[in-house]
């Protein structure tokens, strides 16, 4: 049943910030832990001991049935692949890892591409770069008396520029005590239209982009979502919350990079 949008107190938002740092530490744990040889189960695990050595919960094990504690996906594969022990990275693969950890209660979380082995083409790189920075630039649009149209069309317009596919199917969403709140945030939108932005609103804004079309299916797992045409995708990620002072990152280890300057 749907509770409208939540907004989320002072107290509460710093609260929140453990979760986030948590969800991000888990995170850069992963990718860092992301080279040739290694597989998306032993990543996986990585990041279940992380989160549990903080003494939080990994959000996503059972989620649904999910089968893990990050999503890991390679190349075409673009969001809820299961981490497997037969699936191996390979110099040169991209990799996006989405993890979340619930801590007191309140859930961070976060995703983020790379390329393994340091050896990503060109254009695998151009996708990462151009889905980061239009998450920034949603991240941007977030700010009070905003419309969530206007962080939705922002996110939109840099994938549009960059000539990229967007993942219409996936959203991102409300975040707090659930992953998944009110409401969907996709990744295209109309200025103006939407809930206004409060202040205390908590959300995930999560653009998912494609080097091909934007035809997408779920393999017969029930999970993991590709690209149809088998195009390389990517998804960066971070939960944040609307400030007086404009869009916070919850997300994050560092105190450095709590407040974007993307704006
Ligand atoms: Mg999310």
């Amino acid at each position: 049943m749907s509770r409208g949008i939540q907004t989320k107190t002072p107290a509460e938002i710093e609260q929140m910030k453990d979760a986030g740092r948590i969800s991000a530490k888990a995170l850069r744990v992963t990718c860092e832990a992301a080279r040739p040889g290694i597989t998306t189960k032993e990543l996986d695990e990585l990041a279940e001991a992380t989160i549990r050595a903080e003494k939080a919960i990994p959000t996503f094990l059972g989620y649904g049935g999910f089968k893990g504690s990050i999503c890991a996906s390679i190349n075409e594969e673009i969001v809820h692949g299961i981490p497997s022990p037969r699936m191996k990275l390979y110099a040169g693969d991209l990799l996006t890892i989405d993890v979340g950890a619930t801590f007191n209660d309140w859930v961070g979380d976060n995703a983020n591409s790379v390329g393994v082995g340091g050896v990503l083409d060109e254009e695998g790189q151009r996708l990462i770069d151009v889905t980061r920075q239009a998450l920034y630039a949603g991240i941007a649009h977030a700010v009070p008396g905003n419309h969530f149209g206007d962080v939705s069309a922002a996110v939109g317009a840099v994938a549009e520029a960059a000539g990229l596919g967007i993942v219409r199917e996936y959203t991102g969403h409300g975040v707090g005590h659930e992953m998944h709140e009110d409401p969907s945030v996709p990744n295209y939108g109309t200025p103006g239209t939407g809930a206004l932005l409060k202040v205390g609103m908590v959300f995930a804004i999560e653009p998912m982009l494609m080097l091909g079309g934007e035809r997408v299916k779920v393999r017969p797992d029930g999970w993991c979502v590709v690209t149809v045409d088998g195009s390389r995708a990517a998804q960066v990620e971070h939960t944040i919350a609307v400030t007086a002072d404009g869009p916070m990152i919850l997300t994050c280890e560092d105190e450095s990079d709590r407040w974007p300057d993307h704006v």
